[in-house]
């Protein structure tokens, strides 16, 4: 089931952006059928070498445009990409295998972040003065200066916001990026660097890579400089070793074990509903679904009726039209580590409410939502990060039962807390240790909040993607310190001793006045 938009002619298009032999090539899978999709070249590591030359060759002149004229490419991108919503839609789709719906949230999310960094960039790159140390005599001003060429390392489970989104601020901020998207995966990024392009972005200046993770992926964080990356934890620890051993930079966008919370005064027909997409959307294959779900003792059964109607509700179908709630796993790998979570937890005496069943009547990769019961520390998906449609529920007696519940792990991603009460379920969520909180939603209010920074704390990463720091970590922070006249030399007839008097006395002042 391949997408008529994908024609051989945008097919070879999109292929000829990859920096690697056209003679090697490899090809993706069409999830939904389990046939094939795209063939595409694959990259060396001279390959990666050869895309870091190019970028770093392009970046000077572009780092140089006036930053007003930078931003005129991701207007006109901004406009071509809502334009092309039906072909970037159906990309996504046939590559990962998710529902309509699933892409369309997908491919609001580089739209979201281009329109909001267009908003703010001018006023968060501009030079700034800084109180230099004598007022009067010494001024400061900060600069924003692009780190180089950015590698940018990308999973398979959005594609395109993972890619795209964040590639966006790094070349705002006037760096060139080299992208190394899933090899799964490739299309969607492709279609937006074809999108760049055709806004108007300079020769070179983003290039795409493909290939093997360790090999081509470490190639990516061998040359940058500086790495931004979304993936697993365990794959993060890696590459910020890697990074570390040249003193280069990253941003680790990691995985998650996400708790809700249902506290006692929820509105359980609503939260039921939201935490039904906040654990099922894109099949669970979300950074930041939700797999624990702890409830209130005195409202566990009506809420667990609730949610449970909620999930046989879902529609799951392959298409690619809005008809399903729900798509397919991305891959064969993907529905083992889903299958055998479940039963795991079925053979240590955990009980099915919901699902537990793999569907290869709809496709081949297709699991239904599940939801459990009596899970123990130790079954596999008491801790693990399942990444699928799979949630468990906990009861709990107090709020102090809930937090400590909730926190009783090594990820710190996202949460959500359900109560009529906002003022008290949100203050509750500040006790989480997780990077964002949802109040009577599961992930959308904060991923969606793109002015809010976005990531996880402990295993679930370093630093943040959205806000200031999405666009500020792309930069390094250079200071101009200017003296106006050689005030801090001390004359030459003026003994070291009375200067140093002097000056502490100029210290003691500035501080009365509070001028430093
Ligand atoms: P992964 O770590 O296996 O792969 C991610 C990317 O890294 C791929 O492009 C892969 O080819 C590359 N890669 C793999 N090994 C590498 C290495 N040694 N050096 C360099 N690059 C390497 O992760 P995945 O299975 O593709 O993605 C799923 C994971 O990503 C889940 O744990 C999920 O929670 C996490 N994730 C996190 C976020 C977030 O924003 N926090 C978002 C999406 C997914």
């Amino acid at each position: 089931m391949t997408p008529p938009t994908l024609t051989p002619d945008l097919a070879e298009r999109l292929a000829a952006l990859v920096t690697g032999d056209p003679a090697t090539t490899y090809t993706t899978t069409a999830v939904f059928t389990g046939g094939d999709l795209a063939t595409l070249p694959r990259s060396t590591v001279a390959d990666v070498h050869t895309a870091y030359e190019r970028a770093a060759r392009a970046q000077p002149a572009w780092a140089d445009t006036p930053l007003a004229e930078r931003l005129a490419v991701f207007d006109r991108f901004h406009s071509l990409l809502l334009r092309e919503r039906d072909i970037v839609t159906d990309l996504i789709q046939a590559e990962t295998g998710k529902a309509r719906r699933d892409a369309f949230e997908e491919f609001c999310e580089p739209a979201l972040v281009t329109s909001y960094y267009l908003r703010v960039a001018p006023r968060l790159l501009r030079a700034r003065r800084r109180a230099g140390l004598l007022p009067g005599v010494i001024g400061a001003r900060e600069l924003r200066q692009p780190k180089g060429v950015v590698g940018i390392i990308a999973p398979w489970n959005y594609p395109l916001a993972l890619s795209i989104g964040d590639l966006i601020p790094a070349l705002i901020a006037g760096n060139a990026v080299v992208l190394k998207p899933d090899s799964q995966t490739p299309l969607s990024p492709l279609l937006g660097a074809d999108l760049l392009y055709r806004a108007g972005l300079p020769d070179d200046l983003l290039q795409v890579v493909l290939g093997d993770g360790p090999v081509i992926g470490g190639a990516v964080v061998d040359t940058c400089d500086y790495l931004g990356f979304t993936g697993s934890s365990a794959t993060g620890a890696l590459i910020a070793e890697r990074a570390g051993r040249r003193l280069v930079g990253c941003s680790l966008e990691l995985g998650g074990k996400n708790p809700m919370v249902v506290l006692d005064d929820a509105d359980l027909a609503h939260t039921a509903r939201t935490a039904v997409r906040a654990c099922f959307a894109n099949a669970g294959q979300l950074c930041l679904s939700l797999e624990r779900i702890y409830v209130h003792d005195s409202v566990l059964d009506r809420f667990t009726d609730a949610f449970v109607a909620e999930t046989g509700r879902l529609r799951l179908a392959a298409g690619y039209d809005y008809g399903a709630d729900m798509g397919s796993l991305t891959s064969q790998r993907a529905l083992k580590t889903v299958a055998e979570h479940v039963d795991d937890a079925r053979a240590k005496g955990a009980t099915v409410l919901a699902g537990g069943q793999a569907r290869p009547d709809l496709g081949p990769y297709f699991y239904e939502p599940t939801v459990l019961a009596g899970v123990t520390p130790d079954m596999r998906c008491h801790a693990e990060e399942t990444f699928g449609p799979v949630v468990s529920l906990y009861p709990f007696a107090d709020d102090d039962e809930a937090v400590a519940l909730a926190n009783q792990t090594p990820y710190g991603l996202n949460a959500g807390v359900f109560g009529r009460d906002r003022r008290r379920a949100a203050a509750l969520g500040a006790r989480l240790r997780v990077g964002t909180v949802n109040v009577n939603d599961g992930f959308t209010s904060a991923y969606g909040s793109t002015d809010a920074p976005m990531g996880g704390m402990g295993a679930s990463g370093l630093g943040r993607r959205h806000g200031a720091d999405g666009l500020l970590k792309y930069t390094e922070a250079q200071t101009i310190a200017t003296q106006r006249f050689g005030a801090l030399n001390p004359p030459r007839w003026l003994p070291y001793g009375l200067y140093a008097k002097v000056m502490t006395r100029s210290l003691r002042l500035l501080r009365r006045l509070r001028l430093r």
